[in-house]
């Protein structure tokens, strides 16, 4: 089997040698997924023989491993491997339809584990690190596949999971961690205990110096980023970008600078199409697309031109300063995500920056429809800071400023601090209150 553990370092054609022959062994296994050979909306799909040859062939889309999971349970038709070889089982929540079921075999979690552990190293996590896992272990991939990513830096690593925040503190000051892997939204409710039943101990005495985050926008935002060092001291880390069917962690920033370097080029196939036609998109910098990737290695459930849902802007294709020459890029949004208010494009994350920039609120909020598109205002709830008072002028002040960055008009509510709660996993910020 072709190896490359440093890949995200490697020369371009120590990369195509390996990538190639990546492909070869995978075309083998590609034929023998019934998926693609007879149930797929477009089967019988004639694998190519290079890399090159795959931009002919269809896409395969959430729906589509939705519809075969159903009619194949569990793991669908595009298993395409014998199920005594699968090893692990991950779940999705299943809260906007079924849950999927995620199989890996001993090489996938290998291989997952090698790519996750490169973002996050790159991102600063490494032996002289003793960092604590706060995501939830329960199913998803978020918890036990991105701490064997952790682990793969060479850090200690705590597993301690969601929830029991108290207990979490307790053992953050008795062990001596020094970082911590949680959601972006998990540090204010951190706070929120600190304040509740520590309230000798400040956020910067709890003695976190780094931050390893992903999954939430608002997180590249450098209000965010300089409000949490303020408080805790602590450097914040977009260094966990994955996508569950596909790999649960393959892009992170490094220390040089803040764009994601896609750390899976030996191993998978990326693309860049223009989601509202089809169209595949120039791979060069400054293309804006949705990311579709193809496995180049993957034993159980592989998969051709995924469509991810995400779109992205390439940003570099030349060799960081760092050393890495893993392309870099940057997050927009989701497809699905994007609220088009009188033709301007709205994505949570550029709502998240505004309303960080914000000194009178603390940067929580919710974009809450009530009704179908087409919508002509923006509906937001946002916080006030601690100690802020809600006022009409105040009201009509921020909307103004938000609806200036934004292009929108907002239609802003100001609710007291704490007013939208706080959660211990991901956070919606988009909130549709309608039948879909
Ligand atoms: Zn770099």
């Amino acid at each position: 089997m072709p190896d490359l553990p440093k890949a995200e370092f490697a020369l371009p054609s120590e990369l195509e040698a390996v990538r190639n022959e990546r492909w070869r062994l995978q075309r083998e296994r590609l034929a023998h997924s019934r998926f693609y050979q007879a149930h797929h909306p477009s089967a019988p799909i004639t694998i190519p023989e290079t890399i090159a040859g795959l931009c002919e062939l269809p896409f395969t889309d959430k729906a589509d491993l939705r519809q075969n999971q159903a009619a194949y349970p569990p793991f669908g038709s595009y298993l395409a491997m014998d199920k005594r070889q699968v090893t692990r089982l991950h779940r999705t929540s299943g809260t906007t339809g079924q849950a999927m079921n995620l199989a890996l075999s001993a090489h996938d979690a290998r291989l997952q584990a090698e790519v996750a552990g490169r973002a996050q190293s790159a991102a600063g996590l490494g032996p002289d690190d003793i960092v604590v896992h706060c995501l939830n272990y329960q199913l998803w991939m978020g918890g036990l596949t991105d701490h064997l990513g952790l682990e793969a830096t060479g850090a200690l690593v705590v597993p301690f999971g969601a929830g029991g925040t108290e207990l979490l503190i307790r053992t953050i000051q008795e062990v001596g961690i020094n970082a911590i892997s949680c959601t972006p939204s998990y540090p204010a409710r951190l706070a929120e205990v600190l304040r509740e039943h520590f309230p000798h101990i400040a956020p910067r005495d709890l003695g976190l110096k780094k931050a390893f985050m992903g999954g939430e926008p608002g997180l590249d935002d450098p209000e965010f980023r300089s409000r949490l060092f303020e408080t805790w001291g602590m450097q914040a880390m977009n260094s966990n970008y994955g996508v569950s069917d596909f790999l649960c962690n393959f892009a992170g920033q490094c220390t040089e600078q803040n764009d994601l370097h896609f750390m899976a080029m030996d191993v998978a196939h990326a693309e860049l199409i223009a989601p509202d036609t089809d169209t595949v998109l120039p791979w060069e910098a400054g293309t804006e697309g949705e990311l579709v990737l193809t496995h180049l290695d993957r034993e159980c459930q592989p998969l051709i031109r995924f469509r991810t849902g995400d779109l992205i802007r390439l940003t570099a294709t030349e060799r960081c300063v760092c050393g890495r020459g893993a392309p870099r890029f940057q997050v927009i949004g989701r497809t699905d995500e994007m609220v088009v208010i009188r033709g301007v494009n709205a994505f949570p994350s550029a709502v998240a920056a505004a309303v960080n920039a914000e000194p009178a609120l603390n940067g929580e909020y919710r974009i809450r429809l009530t009704h179908r598109p087409p919508y002509d205002r923006l509906p937001l709830e946002v916080e006030l800071a601690n100690g802020e008072q809600a006022s009409t002028e105040l009201t009509r002040a921020i909307a103004n400023r938000l609806g200036a960055t934004l292009r929108l008009t907002i239609d802003l509510s100001l609710l007291p601090h704490g007013a939208l709660g706080r959660t211990e996993g991901k956070t919606r910020r988009l909130i549709r209150d309608y039948e879909q």
